[in-house]
């Protein structure tokens, strides 16, 4: 399980844990999030310039 942040605002999304609050059960890999996803915080950034953290 990977962790993906946000450049523009530090949001991260942890496969692990998901995002319920936008929908994503825990365990979605973030290459399963829909290709039109960004930043749900920002939504500045798009899924292709998320950050690979760990
Ligand atoms: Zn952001």
């Amino acid at each position: 399980m990977s962790e993906y942040r946000c450049p523009e605002c530090g949001y991260t999304y942890n496969e692990q844990s998901g995002d319920e609050f936008e929908g994503f059960s825990p365990g979605t890999a973030f290459v399963d999030l829909p290709a039109d996803f960004v930043c749900p915080d920002c939504s500045v950034r798009s899924k292709d310039e998320f950050e690979r953290v760990s």
